[in-house]
C-alpha cells in the first residue's frame, strides 16, 4: 500500500465519518467512490485491498484497457460523458450510469440493456450551475427527462448526479437537496430516488452535509492527475 493514498483514504473516511454524524441519520451511509481517471490499475488496486468497493470511471477506452486487472471486490460506475455509440461497451460490466443527460443516451442505454436482458440502473446528471461548458440536463428539464426515461422497460432511475460550477458547491448542493427531496415526494412510477451523486475531492464534506450519498473522489485519494 502507498502510504500517501493510505493516509490520503484515512483523512477522507474521518472527515466523511464526521460530516455525516453531525449532519445526518445514523442510518444513513455513505459511499466513498475512488475516481480512476488516469490512474494507474496497480494504484487502483491499492485502494480495493484498502477496502474502497467502489470505482468510477469517466473513459471508456480508458475503463476497458484497465478493467480486467482491477482486483474482485468492487463494483464500478460509469460518470463520465457517454456518447451513444459507446454504450454497448459498458453495458455489462457497469452497476450504475451516474451521466443519463438526454433522452437520446437514455434510449441506446435501454435498447442495450434489453439485448442483454438486464435493466440498467442511471442517475439523471443535472447542470446545476447551468454552465454551458458542463454536461447534464438544465434543472428546469429533469424533471421532463426522468418522466420520459422511466417509461423505457430496460432503465430504472435511481436518483441525481452533479458536478456544480466552481465556488458554488454549498449553494449547488443546497438545490439538489431540494430538489431531490421534491423528486422523491412526487413518487414517479417506475423511479427510485434513492441516490444521490455529489461531492468531489475539494467539498465532499459539505456535500454529506447536503445529502449526498455517493460523494466521488480522484485527486483526494490518489494526488493530482498530471
Ligand atoms: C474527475 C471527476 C471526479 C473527481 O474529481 P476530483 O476533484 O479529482 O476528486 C468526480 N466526478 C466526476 C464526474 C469526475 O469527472
Amino acid at each position: 500500500m502507498d502510504p500517501v493514498i493510505y493516509e490520503n483514504l484515512k483523512r477522507i473516511r474521518f472527515e466523511v465519518g464526521e460530516a455525516k454524524a453531525r449532519y445526518r441519520k445514523p442510518e444513513d451511509t455513505v459511499r466513498i467512490m475512488a475516481v480512476t481517471k488516469t490512474v494507474p490499475y496497480e494504484r487502483v488496486n491499492t485502494v480495493i485491498d484498502d477496502g474502497i468497493t467502489l470505482l468510477g470511471e469517466n473513459r471508456v477506452q480508458e475503463y476497458l484497457e484497465k478493467k480486467d486487472h482491477y482486483r474482485s471486490g468492487a463494483e464500478v460506475h460509469f460518470i463520465g460523458r457517454l456518447q451513444t455509440n459507446k454504450v454497448k461497451y459498458i453495458i455489462d460490466s457497469v452497476k450504475l450510469i451516474h451521466s443519463l443527460d438526454s433522452m437520446k443516451l437514455a434510449e441506446e442505454i435501454d435498447r442495450q440493456a434489453a439485448k442483454k436482458g438486464i435493466c440498467m440502473d442511471v442517475l439523471a446528471e443535472v447542470n446545476i450551475g447551468g454552465e454551458e461548458s458542463k454536461s447534464g440536463a438544465p434543472e428546469s428539464e429533469v424533471r421532463q427527462l426522468i418522466c420520459e426515461a422511466s417509461q423505457l422497460k430496460n432503465i430504472k432511475i435511481r436518483g441525481l448526479m452533479t458536478i456544480p460550477p466552481v465556488g458554488k458547491s454549498e449553494e449547488s448542493f443546497e438545490k439538489m437537496q431540494r430538489l431531490f427531496c421534491d423528486l422523491r415526494s412526487d413518487k414517479p412510477d417506475n423511479v427510485d430516488m434513492d441516490i444521490l451523486s455529489m461531492g468531489m475531492s475539494s467539498d465532499y464534506a459539505l456535500a454529506v452535509k447536503y445529502g449526498s450519498n455517493i460523494v466521488r473522489i480522484g485527486s483526494g485519494i490518489f494526488g493530482s492527475r498530471k
